[in-house]
């Protein structure tokens, strides 16, 4: 199943286009993108058999797939790749921060720089489908609603300002997290441990890698984040970026008005991010 937010509404996406929830429900489902999840699973079972007239699925008018996810968490150095550019051991336990959920975005969103320390970190993005609470690696995926792309975006002053790190705050500016442009439930994918994971800045490839190469599976992080902390439907799990940032460039290098960031997901989409400078984003 493939799902999107078009226009604020809950749509299923097949070839013919976007089918609205809604509508093709007869009501009984809600047309809100956010409260599909906490009835994730019979959302699942009804739409094979969903009817309806289909209209064209417009990506402009594309909103985030979560749009309002109650706990948003981030993963620090999870390939092996990055955490070498950054001068960092590998982690024996998954690195975690927040991204608040305001930074969530759009996922062809124009975004305004709030300075010009502005970096880049594709990831693929996990979607939280089921109460999880101390799940095994075994059973992690069946709590996964559905994974898409996403850009963990980040101004690297606010993030390294001393005396201590502050990931957090450096990466929930306004827009800081555009995701999209669809969310996919794993069943859809050939092998969900094994996606191509890529992004280009102005055309010029900056960052290429698989998911088979993290540190810490997607398995492996329902599995520990929710040994300590119960996720919940809507919640998201941004996985963590491969190699290629700007910050660790020589020269080093960040985003500037008039970039244009292509992140993409092999088999699970692609969103176009736009900057502009500070308070003309639209
Ligand atoms: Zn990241």
């Amino acid at each position: 199943m493939r799902t999107a937010n078009l226009a604020g509404r809950l749509v299923l996406v097949t070839e013919e286009g976007a089918l609205d929830v809604e509508s093709a429900s007869d009501g009984r489902f809600s047309p809100d993108p956010q409260t599909a999840f906490e009835r994730w699973d019979e959302l699942r079972a009804w739409a094979p058999d969903a009817e309806g007239e289909a209209q064209p699925l417009d990506e402009a008018r594309l909103g985030p797939p979560v749009p309002h996810p109650r706990q948003v968490f981030g993963i620090g150095m999870n390939y092996a790749g990055h955490a070498a550019e950054a001068g960092i051991d590998l982690p024996e336990f998954p690195s975690v921060f927040t991204k608040f959920p305001t930074s969530i975005a759009a996922p062809h969103a124009t975004i305004a720089l709030p300075s010009e320390r502005v970096d880049w970190e594709v990831e693929l993005v996990v979607a939280i489908g089921r109460h999880a609470a101390g799940v095994a690696e075994r059973d992690a995926w069946a709590h996964v609603a559905g994974v898409t792309v996403g850009q963990d975006l980040s101004e690297r002053r606010v993030q390294m300002r001393p005396p201590v790190p502050q990931f957090s705050l450096g990466k929930s500016f306004p827009g800081f997290g555009p995701i999209g442009p669809l969310l996919v439930t794993p069943d859809e994918l050939a092998d969900p441990d094994d996606l191509e994971v890529s992004c280009t800045l102005n055309g010029e490839v900056v960052q290429q890698a698989r998911t088979s190469d993290l540190v810490f599976s997607v398995p492996a992080l329902v599995a520990q984040l929710s040994a300590i902390v119960p996720l919940l439907p809507g919640d998201l799990i941004f996985t963590g970026t491969p190699a290629g940032i700007g910050a660790t460039r020589r020269p080093q290098r960040f985003l500037t008005a008039g970039d244009e960031l292509v992140s993409s997901v092999a088999g699970v989409g692609t969103m176009h991010t736009r900057f502009a400078v500070n308070g003309s984003a639209g």
